[in-house]
């Protein structure tokens, strides 16, 4: 059985505790590994790692640091089959869409590759007489990374390219469901080119992340994982003076107006809530339909819906996946006992569901819930499960009203052709990610990623400028050189 250990100074180590957690298989429900779960002692092993490579990182140009990222890049594309394997095998989900996501990280790498351009500062000549001022943007010293089970390659990318591009060290701890990605991604940065230190992985649960917080050596922590513990890792973090970004669950609704092209917005429905088993931080969760649009979205959602093909990842023509645990698979089908209880109509039942073979995985098949209610915990709660509900709204002000009042705000998407009401709709709703026709908008590498309400806590999204700005700190400096006039001390505020 393998053991995944931590990787701290370019090497393998095992941890001080000799606690572990199980890895599974979630296709076939069998045990394929352990994780060392790590303690404060190696915690502080890393952080000795990162403060012996610092200086030298730090001092690094940024170009030769690019350098490095663009060699991670070249090595990251030749690695991508093997990766994605991993990925699928201890998450679950299809090759095609794990390396799909493994393309939207080094999307961020690439991103990173731009560094000695995106720290550049500003400079102005002559801001007070024979005075000029500029700025630099400079690295917080150790960042922190802790992600979840359901991107091990993509949301760890999202954070540290541009941290260590920008001249930072870094500690991540990955999801303890599927660390091995992690593991590897940590070996092919060895393989490029970055020094020992700069990058480490340590693993752990909830334990090793209170000492991550707590420990005054770390500077920033960048958190994405579920609303509740987001709002801890913030709040406890801010506490401890650090700079925090901690994205959180999501219930993301996707409006389909009456002059909406049906089929297209059935085809993007069905990928973005059933896709990677509804376990995607952007899927579409609730469906609004608007005005005398909803029985024939129902129908033609319910058809595609039942033809879904939901096998294990070795299936090439496996359209989803099982879900992560079986913890997690009890947790989702109680959320469909639920929609009954609370009076929705269970149109597809997926609860049922076996597959010949793989009668252990954590299979269950797509749910599907006409007349959901806003009172309706099926529809306030995040389920993270392919069980889509579909909300009747007889106006568009019905509509927009539901997205905005609702506690989560990640992403949401409106389908019409109508320009006028797409316009209102993309200005006027309370979220930070926004489609039109468009059912799951991600923002490219070079833009920011991050939702609003109880979706992100803390002021900067993911990636893009929000990234470099997260991991880098503004210093100006004001100068006058010796040789200017002595006019001898000055008690007023300079006015030029
Ligand atoms: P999770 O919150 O259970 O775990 C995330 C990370 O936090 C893991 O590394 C875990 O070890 C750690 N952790 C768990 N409990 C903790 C605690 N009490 N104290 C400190 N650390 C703790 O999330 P998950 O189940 O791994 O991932 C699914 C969740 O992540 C969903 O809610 C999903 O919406 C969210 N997510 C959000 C985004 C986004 O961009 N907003 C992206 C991906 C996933």
């Amino acid at each position: 059985m393998k053991i995944i250990k931590n990787y701290i100074n370019g090497k393998h180590l095992e941890s001080q505790s000799s606690n572990f957690s199980e890895i599974f298989n979630p296709s076939t429900g069998e045990v394929i590994g352990k994780v060392n779960l790590s303690n404060k002692n190696d915690l502080d092993i890393a952080l000795d790692s990162c403060n012996k490579a610092m200086l030298d990182w730090q001092n690094t140009s940024p170009l030769k640091r690019s350098r490095i990222m663009f060699e991670f890049k070249n090595i990251l594309n030749s690695n991508i089959e093997e990766l994605a394997k991993i990925v699928s095998l201890e998450h679950g989900k299809t090759i095609e869409d794990a390396k799909g996501s493994i393309t939207r990280g080094l999307e961020v790498v690439e991103f990173a590759c731009g560094i000695p351009h995106l720290l550049k500062g500003e400079f102005s000549q002559n801001v007070g007489t024979e005075i000029d001022s500029w700025s630099v943007r400079q690295p917080l010293g150790i960042c922190a990374g802790i992600t979840p089970f359901n991107f091990p390659a993509m949301v760890p990318m999202w954070m540290f390219p541009i941290s260590i591009a920008a001249g930072n060290t870094f500690i991540l701890k990955p999801s303890e469901k599927n660390p091995s990605c992690a593991i590897m991604l940590a070996e092919l940065l060895t393989k490029s080119g970055l020094p020992d230190g700069v990058f480490n992985v340590v693993n752990g649960d909830h334990n090793i992340v209170q000492n991550i917080i707590e420990d005054d050596a770390i500077s920033s922590v960048s958190f994405v994982g579920s609303t509740p513990v987001a709002k801890l890792i913030y709040e406890n973090s801010a506490k401890n003076n650090k700079r925090v970004q901690a994205l959180g669950g999501a219930k993301n609704h996707l409006v389909v107006m009456p002059d909406a092209n049906v089929d297209q917005a059935v085809d993007g429905i069905i990928g973005a809530a059933y896709g990677s088993a509804g376990e995607r931080c952007m899927a579409v969760s609730v469906a609004v339909a608007v005005g005398d649009i909803a029985d024939n979205l129902v129908k033609k959602i319910k058809t595609s819906a039942e033809n879904l093909i939901v096998a294990p990842y070795m299936d090439s023509n496996s359209d989803m996946g099982p879900l992560i645990s079986s913890e997690h698979l009890n947790k989702v089908k109680k959320y469909v006992d639920l929609g009954v209880e609370e009076g929705a109509d269970l149109v597809l039942d997926g609860r049922s569901l076996q597959i010949q073979g793989y009668e252990n995985g954590y299979f269950i098949g797509p749910c599907l819930f006409d007349n959901v209610n806003k009172s309706m915990r099926i529809y306030k709660e995040e389920i993270f499960g392919p069980v889509l509900s579909v909300v009747r709204a007889k106006t568009y002000d019905e509509a927009l009203h539901l997205v905005n009042e609702h506690e989560f705000g990640n992403g949401t998407s409106i389908y019409t052709s109508d320009g006028e009401v797409s316009r209102h709709f993309s200005t006027n709703c309370k979220i930070g990610m926004v489609g039109v026709n468009v059912p799951i908008p991600v923002p490219m590498a070079f833009h920011s990623f991050g939702g609003w309400k109880n979706s992100l806590f803390g002021d900067h999204a993911m990636h893009g400028m929000e990234g470099v700005n997260f991991y880098s700190r503004l210093k100006t400096i004001t100068s006058r050189w010796p040789k200017s006039i002595n006019k001898g001390p000055e008690f007023i505020m300079p006015t030029n």
